[in-house]
């Protein structure tokens, strides 16, 4: 524990106007402070993990009133007393009790500063101090999930482990390095090498969920190209038009319907430049190929959209090839599908879009060709898989760790170099003191 020697108060709840609001003190003094505020019973007498109905006043002025939680040390979040003021939400009422509480002896806290005492005390690790943040800010049930798997310690033990079978290894060597003139051998060559190996199994697992991990995160900015007339506009306006529909469809949602963005099972599409789509001609066509592809480097997906009727196979390629060179994931998509010539009597009926016939088709390899019509709706459902396929590997499972977080990231990448150092040591038969420092 360490031992802080100053109150900290702020609220927990946003600011605004609200039904109920919670203001938060934690240090030494919390419940001494409150007591000055409180008048129905002495707080400082009370048992830990009780709530206490009440008046605030400071002087004469009654401030509001309100229930105090109190968390006596070391069972608290903070594992420092903690007291909870839920108080009525208006940011007058809840201003002018932090105010009596400031008068009585607490200060401000910092942005993070019940977190970051809560990790010096040794309540989490720093792996879950930072889920937390995510956690607060987990928009979907993807972010949920993530943040709430890493807070709970899924990451934290996963690592933990690795790093323990490590550890014993290289005291193993380490030994061995006490023994030196009689060439003892205590760490078994092989065993450390396949431990090696299934470690970097792990961590190349997490290194790759961070593609997912940070789309999950902060979304997929997706871009809408293709030629003029294409329906890119149609396109965006019918997938938006959808996801406006199916948000205001769930009962008791509030969440705010985000322009330019649709979420496909908790993962957000975030569609980036689309204002000119929406409101000029501004097309890939129009703006040379320098500004193209400067546009469409910020996207780490493409929906590359095309006119069935008008578009011929040697024209998509071409198109295409432009498209491939960027190393961007894509998805080629012929549009307008409704309009497609229909049989006159007696002919043969041309091949059906699902077959791919009769229509130019992407070249194999970025899935089936896909046909859709953006004004009727037809086939984007099918879209929408298909976009959630370009972000999701099928091994993914629910309950499997996912890194989020670039510094984690970043960690994994360095570890895994190292262990490469130890695999190439191994291979090279290194003398043990050597070994034993790269591990
Ligand atoms: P953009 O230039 O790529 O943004 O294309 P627009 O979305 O402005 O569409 C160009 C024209 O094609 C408009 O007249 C649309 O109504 C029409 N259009 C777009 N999608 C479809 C479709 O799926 N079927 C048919 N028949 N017409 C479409």
């Amino acid at each position: 524990m360490i031992a802080f020697d100053d109150t900290i108060v702020a609220p927990a709840t946003p600011p605004g106007t609200s039904a109920i609001a919670v203001i938060r003190l934690s240090g030494t003094q919390s419940i001494e402070i409150c007591n000055q505020l409180f008048r129905n019973r002495n707080l400082q007498e009370q048992p830990s993990h009780t709530i206490h109905y009440g008046t605030l006043r400071d002087g004469d002025e009654v401030l509001d009133e309100v229930l105090v939680s109190l968390f006596k040390a070391p069972t608290s979040f903070t594992k420092e007393d903690v007291v909870e003021i839920s108080c009525h939400g208006s940011g007058y009422v809840v201003q002018r009790i932090i105010r009596g509480l400031l008068k009585y002896g607490a200060r401000l806290a910092e942005p993070g500063e019940f977190t970051k005492r809560a990790f010096l005390n040794g309540q989490f690790d720093l792996a879950q101090a930072e889920a937390i943040g995510d956690l607060i800010h987990a928009d979907s049930e993807a972010t949920h999930q993530a943040a709430l798997h890493q807070m709970r310690g899924g990451f934290s033990k996963q690592i933990r482990t690795l790093r323990e079978q490590l550890v014993h290894f290289a005291s193993l060597v380490e030994l061995e390095l006490d023994f030196g003139e009689e060439d003892v051998e205590f760490a078994n060559r092989t065993d450390l090498k396949n431990l090696v190996l299934e470690i970097q199994i792990v961590i190349s697992k997490l290194i790759e969920s961070f593609r997912l991990g940070n789309v999950i995160k902060n979304g997929v900015p997706t871009v809408i190209a293709g030629k003029p007339n294409a329906g890119k506009s149609t396109l965006l306006n019918a997938l938006l038009n959808e996801e406006k529909a199916i948000v205001s469809d769930i009962p008791g949602t509030t969440r705010d319907f985000i322009e330019d963005e649709i979420q496909i099972e908790g993962i957000r599409f975030r569609f980036i430049d689309t204002a000119g789509l929406r409101h000029t001609t501004d097309t890939i066509e129009a703006m040379g190929v320098a500004r193209t592809r400067e546009k469409l480097k910020q996207a780490s997906l493409i929906i590359y959209l095309y006119d069935v009727a008008q578009t011929t196979a040697e024209e998509l390629e071409d198109e295409l090839r432009e498209i491939k060179s960027l190393e961007i994931p894509y998805l080629a998509v012929g549009n307008k599908a409704d309009a497609a010539p229909q049989p006159r009597k007696g002919e043969r009926p041309p091949p059906t879009p699902s077959e791919g016939g009769g229509f130019p088709t992407p070249p194999s390899g970025v899935g089936g060709p896909l046909f859709i019509s953006a004004a009727t709706g037809q086939g984007l459902d099918e879209l929408r898989q298909r976009l959630l396929d370009k972000v999701r590997t099928d091994d993914y499972r629910k309950t499997d760790t996912l890194v989020t977080n670039l510094r984690h990231y970043e960690q994994l990448r360095l570890t895994h170099e190292a262990l490469e150092q130890v695999l190439a040591g191994l291979g090279t038969s290194i003398t043990g003191d050597l070994l034993a420092m790269d591990i």
